[in-house]
């Protein structure tokens, strides 16, 4: 493994779903949300004391109201609406990061997690303002198209470069580039006279540790939803009584995998997850051997670490210092993401010192997220906001239905007991591992991100 004393930074380029937000439809009420998730975040229906045109701001929505006052979705109205404060915080991209780390000649090298519909967009808001001047590797999580289709957005980058990109993939999520980009892995496929990226495709396995650019990663394989796949019958006689037909063909379940990593054994980060098979849960748990293997006193984490069991021999040396985890919904369970509860016992499992959420969509808001995290320590409802009132009925709901447990001690008072520290994350949000597991939040506020251009 390697030591390096340079810091690992961590660049959040998007924390939304695979649509992004805001939401178009959303925008042109063609199809608002409300009926559907008003169970999630209630529509707050304008009345005669709300007939102004910053409506939102008293909790209500005036659909006579002008642009973007007359968005009923409170979660993409205010991913537009400079009225709202740190309303640009909603604008999700597609769940992407960017690592930095400098090398011996003090220069920075840059390695992507991902490369989805939206890298151009997210690249040009955010490059510029880091002072990112070269990609110099890209990881794929998963064969999406939320996570490679701006694949063709690094052309440019590899002429300028005067190189070719390595990108790490498994086989599975090679298969699907080389469907949708047919000329990136092979040039005869090339139509036209103008440029492909030239990029060199490194297959790992589910298992595999290696480095990038100084930077230790270890894969972390989880469970991304299932996919069908058709299994064709082994070739034998056909059937006596039906001579005539065509061999039957059985559609098989099975899980996707996504590609989740631990970097420098300091930040998990899985970005796409449905469940997290055993053996994952060794590997992460395996942080300490690596770090301090020959130091006899540490326990191995798998002896202490239980979302169940008694927490109370936790070592500090075991906690993890950051975890950045999939949340889709604060109240609903999804078949391929983690709900809020899933992300929490994550967490807790893993002793996560500062846990980030990411993968939200609407129309749950930044605000109202920043709340339930916040009332996992009871100190919630403090700030004025458009979204307060929306914010206090969801943060209650969380509490009967995800903080407490008909049993008695729920998820939100172990939390209080063993939990670290938990927040939305945000696309522009910057991090910084320092030495002695001091972690620092480095917030990039960039004026140029606030509206639907970059
Ligand atoms: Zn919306
Ligand atoms: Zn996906």
């Amino acid at each position: 493994m390697t030591v390096s004393k340079s810091p690992l930074q961590l660049l959040f380029m998007g924390t939304g779903t695979s649509t992004g937000l805001p939401l178009t439809p959303c925008l042109t009420k063609s199809n608002p949300y409300p009926e559907a998730f008003s169970d999630m975040v209630p529509l707050l229906r304008a009345t005669e004391s709300s007939n102004s045109p910053l409506a939102h701001v008293k909790g209500t929505w005036n659909p006579d109201g002008e642009f973007p006052s007359n968005i009923p979705c409170p979660c993409c109205r205010s991913a537009v609406d400079p009225d709202v404060p740190e309303g640009y915080k909603n604008k999700r991209g597609n769940t992407a990061v960017l690592l930095r780390k400098k090398n011996k000649n003090g220069q920075y090298k840059n390695v992507l997690v991902d490369v989805g519909k939206t890298f151009r967009e997210q690249a040009g808001r955010f490059f510029p303002k880091w002072g990112v001047k070269t990609i110099d590797a890209v990881l794929l999580t998963h064969g999406h198209a939320d996570a490679y289709f701006g694949l063709d957005d690094l052309r440019e980058w590899c002429i300028r470069q005067g190189r070719a990109i390595p990108v790490y993939l498994n086989q599975e999520t090679y298969e699907k580039v080389a469907e949708a980009f047919p000329y990136m892995v092979d040039k005869t496929k090339a139509s036209g006279g103008g440029d492909v990226p030239q990029l060199i495709w490194k297959i790992i396995k589910d298992d595999e540790d290696f480095e990038v650019e100084g930077i230790d990663v270890k894969v972390l394989a989880v469970h991304h939803g299932i996919y069908f796949h058709t299994i064709s019958p082994a070739p034998g006689p056909t059937p006596q009584s039906t001579p005539n037909a065509p061999p039957s063909k059985r559609i098989e379940p099975e899980p996707l995998i996504c590609l989740g990593f631990m970097f420098d054994n300091e930040i998990v980060y899985i970005s796409d997850v449905s469940s997290i098979p055993e053996s994952t849960w060794e590997r992460m748990s395996n942080r300490s051997s690596l770090i301090n293997s020959t130091d006899p006193s540490i326990l191995s984490a798998s002896e202490t670490i239980s979302v169940d069991g008694d927490l109370t021999q936790a070592n500090d040396k075991n906690k993890l210092p950051v975890l950045i985890i999939d949340a889709l919904w604060p109240l609903r369970p999804h078949a391929s993401h983690f709900s809020l509860q899933q992300a929490l016992q994550t967490a807790l499992r893993l002793k996560a010192q500062y846990t980030y959420l990411i993968g939200s969509t609407h129309p749950t808001t930044h605000f109202m997220w920043e709340e339930i995290c916040l009332s996992l320590f009871d100190e919630h409802g403090e700030r004025d906001h458009p979204d307060r009132v929306q914010s206090d009925w969801l943060v209650n709901k969380v509490k009967e239905k995800v903080f407490t447990s008909k049993k008695g001690q729920g998820i939100g008072e172990e939390w209080k007991n063993h939990g670290g520290v938990v927040r939305p994350a945000w696309d522009g949000l910057v991090l910084e591992i320092l030495e002695g597991d001091e972690t620092k939040d480095v917030e990039r506020q960039d004026l140029s991100t606030r509206g639907l251009v970059f």
